[in-house]
């Protein structure tokens, strides 16, 4: 089934590369009568993503999921976001199932165990109630963030939840949004500059040596496995799930 919303005589070359500002500009007007969900995790492109969002003024839904396995910086950096976008709702989408009652039903350390069955309980399956019955998912992914991420357009149907998916930073990289964040003031994990690339939950993520805000990478999520994606948007094995 194909999005009825995708224009076939715009995705080209210069609409890949284009400028994220502008995509915003153009998502927020061409899908405002749709329900529009954009979609965080905090991260810096995300943060950047918001923020780029912020500044047309139209009040929207940032979901976020609380696994409740957040470091304790990135719960300061929600509240440092919503206090700065006063106009964005910030909505906990996340699991209800509290990590003892997970525990008793999975086993301990579950993330250990089987991450893909853990991130399949606290974020894939809550991401599917934040998105149902949403027309349009915003989301900061880039193509320079993995394999699998490489060929992704700025605009595509997302099979897994059946949603347009809209990735306005698809073309940039670390170094941009870095950038974009230093020039507009824009609040990020302070995990960036104590050797974290990315942040997600405390059980799975550890700093990498050397690794500076300015540069992505997704080393220091479950290390020591096979696994690089949380099903979020790929499979655990970077491939794309196709449901009809
Ligand atoms: S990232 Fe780790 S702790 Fe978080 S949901 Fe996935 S497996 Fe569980």
């Amino acid at each position: 089934m194909a999005s009825p919303w995708i224009d076939p005589a715009q995705p080209d070359a210069a609409w890949e590369s284009a400028a994220p500002p502008r995509l915003v500009a153009w998502a927020l007007e061409r899908f405002r009568h749709q329900r529009m969900v954009l979609t965080t995790s905090f991260g810096m492109e995300g943060c950047a993503l918001i923020d780029m969002v912020a500044g047309h003024g139209v009040p929207l839904d940032v979901v976020y999921l609380d696994t409740m396995f957040l470091f304790p910086e990135t719960y300061a950096l929600r509240d440092r976001m919503a206090a700065r976008y006063p106009h964005l709702a910030f909505v906990n989408r996340g699991t209800t199932l509290e990590p003892e009652a997970q525990a008793e039903q999975y086993g301990a350390e579950l993330w250990r165990h089987d991450p893909d069955r853990c991130c399949a309980i606290r974020k894939v399956e809550p991401m599917q109630s934040a998105l149902a019955g949403a027309d349009v998912w915003l989301t900061g992914l880039m193509r320079i963030q993995s394999p699998s991420r490489s060929a992704l357009p700025v605009v595509t149907w997302d099979w897994q939840y059946q949603v347009l998916k809209v990735s306005p930073l698809a073309s940039w990289d670390r170094a941009r949004v870095w950038d974009y964040v230093q020039r507009h003031g824009v609040p990020y994990n302070p995990l960036h500059e104590r050797g974290y690339p990315t942040v997600g939950c405390t059980h799975c993520t550890a700093p990498v040596a050397g690794s500076v805000p300015g540069e992505y990478s997704r080393a220091g999520r479950w290390s020591g496995t096979s696994k690089t994606e949380c099903g979020l948007h790929y499979t655990a094995q970077g491939t794309i799930e196709r449901k009809v």
